[in-house]
């Protein structure tokens, strides 16, 4: 299978927090890197060797990058399915656009999830009132409601109790295409990141816990004190998802435990804020895998050395990088952003536990 060598470049398209960490990581391998960009000022353009800001519909701009990079890869979900198409007609895309395809559109997603036998909550299709009338009544209350679009951290996505609160919602929502859940009482979140490669070798990190504040995650504990319960049923389903999907690169898979097992929540195809630390606490981080698997390595070693935790830096909370750094413990990441909003993800600490 076609190896990419160091000294060639690496197109990253997402100019995010997730770019520049791959871009840090390209680097040392000895990759160029040049991230495709919207945004002014973006985290992964400070430490890329080359940007372009252009918007994902600016087709000139897009074969321009498209031409002078040898692999691409993506940081991030919602890039229109026709801008992937487009550079996979010039340059190898890695994973490929089906891949997202599949796993940015929730109900797509689900579908997917189930036909391959994997467990996920009750789930049915809205766009229309008879649809959510019909989903309601096959799913029952509580149940979520969530734009198969557009959504992350909890954006687009509503708790309902009752119909009325649903067709409220809905209409809130924009009346847009959504998928009903049943809402699971799980006893935690846990995800597993699964790296594939070129000749299909896969390799799983351990099973993590994650958990969250108002839907944005907070913290990540690794290995997830429940490894030994459910790693071997993690494990199973990262990869045969890995493989159905026909992933080269990452994959990360949320999940909700419960005391049937797990449930599949989401589906990420790239490095998630839930391996950031893999950077201190495995021998392979997240970001080198996903090179390594994209340019045709070998993929490295999963096994956690270290057991972590991986807290968040949200809003004004980077601010305690300066508490942080007084432990030689913690390690800090920030994102190099300016605007702190609340909630925005500025940086990370990994902190190197003792037990
Ligand atoms: P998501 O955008 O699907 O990742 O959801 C964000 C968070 O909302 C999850 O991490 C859960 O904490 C919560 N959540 C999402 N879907 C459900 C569900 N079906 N049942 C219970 N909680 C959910």
């Amino acid at each position: 299978m076609s190896l990419t060598p160091p000294g060639s470049t690496i197109g990253i398209v997402g100019g995010g927090q997730l770019g520049r960490m791959l871009a840090r990581a390209a680097s040392r391998m000895g990759y160029k890197t040049h991230i495709y960009t919207p945004d002014k000022d973006s985290p992964a353009s400070h430490v890329a060797t080359t940007t372009t800001i252009g918007a994902y519909q600016d087709t000139t701009a897009l074969r321009a990058f498209g031409q002078s990079v040898d692999v691409v890869t993506f940081e991030f979900e919602n890039i229109p399915a026709e801008t992937l198409e487009m550079l996979d007609s010039i340059v190898t895309v890695r994973p490929k656009p089906s891949v997202l395809f599949t796993t940015r559109h929730r109900l797509r997603e689900k579908e997917f999830i189930r036909a391959q036998g994997i467990a996920t909550a009750p789930f049915a299709p809205v766009r229309s009132n008879e649809e959510l009338a019909e989903a309601i009544k096959t799913i029952g209350v509580p149940c979520v409601l969530k734009t198969t679009e557009m959504g992350y951290d909890g954006k687009g996505q509503v708790v309902i109790k009752s119909l009325e609160d649903a067709v409220v919602a809905w209409v809130a929502l924009g009346k847009t295409e959504c998928i009903l859940e049943g809402f699971i009482d799980f006893s935690a979140e846990a995800s597993v990141i699964v790296a594939r490669s070129t000749l299909g070798e896969a390799r799983c990190y351990p099973l993590v816990q994650n958990i969250h504040r108002d839907h944005i995650l907070h913290k990540t504990i690794a290995p997830a004190p429940f490894i030994d319960t459910h790693q071997a049923q993690a494990t199973q389903i990262a990869k045969t998802l890995a493989e159905a999907l026909d992933v080269v690169g990452l994959l990360a898979v949320e999940m909700f435990v419960t005391e049937q097992g797990l449930l599949v929540n989401e589906l990420a195809p790239r490095p998630h804020n839930s391996g950031h630390w893999t950077m201190e606490g495995a021998p392979t981080g997240q970001f080198e895998q996903h090179i390594r698997a994209i340019c045709g390595w070998a993929l490295g070693d999963t096994t956690a050395h270290r057991p972590c935790e991986m807290v968040n830096l949200l809003g004004d909370d980077w601010q305690l990088w300066q508490e942080y750094a007084k432990q030689p413990e913690a390690h800090v990441h920030l994102y190099g952003k300016t605007d702190s909003r609340p909630g925005r993800k500025m940086g990370h600490v990994t902190i190197i536990r003792r037990n």
